[in-house]
């Protein structure tokens, strides 16, 4: 009988692909990601690889030519295709936002009333424009949409923003956020049971992967009338672990934190006469 594998479509050239083979690798698939290869096979996960346009995977993925998929989620909005997203993976986050050139007397939303918008997302768009109660001339472009204004192309812009520098270097301003998005793994809807399963190992790793990259462990020294303080700023995976230094009345406190709240919980450690405190990443977590 034929081993049966799973077929993944990551972007073959762009913002996704370098941590879309990242999160894999990290998930301990090895595979051969030589430049400008369009398809290969994991050597130790039942996993096949196809590398692709990231707008035609939602649609390869509906069709069950890939049975999974890394994109971001602002396509899989703008496909409209029947896919079921999984799971979001953390990265390359952004927005879709509506931005107007600097000196447009911008209120509220109405103020796009009768404005040409230029867009790569006409559909996420369209919808947004409808739920406002907004009428407004949406004109697909599909690229550069940032300088549209400028050549009198259209009166406004829709495009993806991060750091929102790009606006800000062609005299935009981000007045409205249409959608937030990250990159997604999304799944064909009928897969079968032995599939399923496939999915089900992989995505454990996914997720070890995930929450290993959201905590960092954290090592101290605290003095050990101090332990019972620090513990309470220390929640841990259950409980923080305690050990004894060498030197007597001493102890090795070590726990794990949300990345997030890093710098906070460092600072009232110290307040509370924590030393030498490190702070390692973590590559696999699991709960
Ligand atoms: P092409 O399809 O021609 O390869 P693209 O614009 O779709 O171009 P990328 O620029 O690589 O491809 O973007 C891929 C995805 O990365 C986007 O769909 C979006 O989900 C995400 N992304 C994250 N940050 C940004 C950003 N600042 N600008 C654009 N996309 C971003
Ligand atoms: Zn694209």
């Amino acid at each position: 009988m034929k081993e049966e594998k799973l077929k993944i479509a990551l972007q073959k050239a762009g913002r996704l692909s370098e941590d879309s083979v990242g999160l894999l690798k990290k998930c301990g698939i090895s595979f051969n990601d030589g430049f400008g290869k369009l398809k290969t096979e994991a050597v130790n996960f039942p996993l096949e690889i196809f590398f692709l346009r990231d707008d035609d995977i939602p649609e390869y993925v509906a069709d069950g030519v890939a049975d999974l998929g890394i994109v971001g989620e602002n396509v899989v909005a703008e496909a409209c295709k029947q896919v079921e997203i999984i799971e979001k993976l953390g990265f390359a986050r952004c927005r879709l936002s509506i931005a107007v050139p600097k000196g447009f007397h911008y209120e509220s939303i109405k103020s796009l009333s009768g404005l040409r918008i230029a867009t790569a997302y006409p559909k996420v768009l369209s919808d947004f424009l409808k739920r406002k109660g907004v009428e407004a001339e949406v004109h697909v472009i599909s690229g550069s949409v940032e300088i549209a204004p400028s050549i009198g192309l259209a009166d406004a812009i829709c495009d993806l923003v991060s750091s929102g520098s790009t606006l800000f270097t062609n005299g935009l301003r981000e007045v409205e956020t249409v959608m937030h998005s990250e990159a997604v793994l999304i799944a064909h809807r009928n897969l079968k049971d032995l599939q399923k399963q496939i999915l089900e190992k992989l995505l454990f790793r996914i997720r070890a992967v995930k929450s290993a990259s959201e905590n960092k462990y954290i090592l101290l020294n605290v003095p050990n009338d101090r332990i019972e303080r620090i513990c309470r700023l220390l929640p841990g995976m259950k409980s923080p672990t305690v050990m004894p230094l060498a030197e007597s009345g001493w102890s090795s406190v070590h726990s794990v934190i949300h990345k997030d709240d890093f710098w906070e919980i460092v600072e009232k450690l110290k307040q509370e006469g924590a030393q030498g405190i490190l702070v390692i990443s973590i590559d696999q977590m699991v709960r």
